[in-house]
């Protein structure tokens, strides 16, 4: 089976597409014994995913990929964006991350927002980016407990429950990450 690395420490992310690329061998950071962080140093997605597909792919010369992700608010400009972790500070609490954005839409009537995750793919012969955005809104208060980061203050378009509240086989159906895996399985499929 050809082996494919997705350039990432959480684990969850990895077991997720596993089952997706059911023709690849999929192998986590962990599974090539490689336990540094990579830095993401660059100001945009798609340059963070590119930074860390490439940074691995130099040193295992096997096909990589490579996620970053965000939450986009439109009455912030974007914000918090590529700084979704370290929104409220170094530590990336995602408590303080989900009240300190409340706190600066208290006066908005504007809640709409996006996550966004881009996938960067890198063989050595081609590199490609894909995008996947899920719509929706900031609730007005913390709800639920299931998934992590903002899941608990964002109501994906068409429904009136928080990724926080409502099943994760729901948040896997309509995920950003899901759509931009999505889009990477599809190319994947069509070199073969
Ligand atoms: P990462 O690039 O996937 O590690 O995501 C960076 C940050 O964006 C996370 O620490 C979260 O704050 C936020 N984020 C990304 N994806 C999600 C999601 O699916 N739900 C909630 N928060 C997310």
């Amino acid at each position: 089976m050809k082996k494919l690395i997705f350039a990432t420490h959480n684990k969850n992310k990895v077991n997720e597409v596993k089952a997706v690329f059911s023709a690849y061998d999929v192998l986590s950071l962990a599974d090539i014994d490689y336990h540094h962080d990579i830095p993401e140093t660059e100001n945009t997605f798609v340059g963070n995913a590119l930074l860390k597909a490439r940074h691995v792919f130099e040193i295992f010369r096997t096909p990589v990929f490579a996620d970053d992700s965000g939450l986009e608010v439109t009455a912030l400009g974007g914000a918090p964006g590529v700084y979704s972790a370290r929104y409220a500070g170094e530590n990336k609490n995602h408590a303080k991350n989900n009240n300190k954005l409340l706190e600066a839409l208290e006066k908005t009537t504007n809640r709409e927002a996006q996550f966004k995750t881009i996938i960067a793919y890198v063989d050595g012969a081609n590199e490609h980016t894909f995008e996947g955005v899920i719509k929706g809104k900031i609730a007005h208060h913390i709800s639920g407990s299931g998934g992590f980061g903002y899941d608990p203050i964002f109501i994906p378009e068409g429904y009136d429950m928080t990724f926080g509240e409502l099943p994760n086989a729901v948040k896997l159906q309509l995920s950003h990450r899901s759509r931009a895996i999505a889009k990477l399985c599809e190319y994947l499929n069509s070199k073969t």
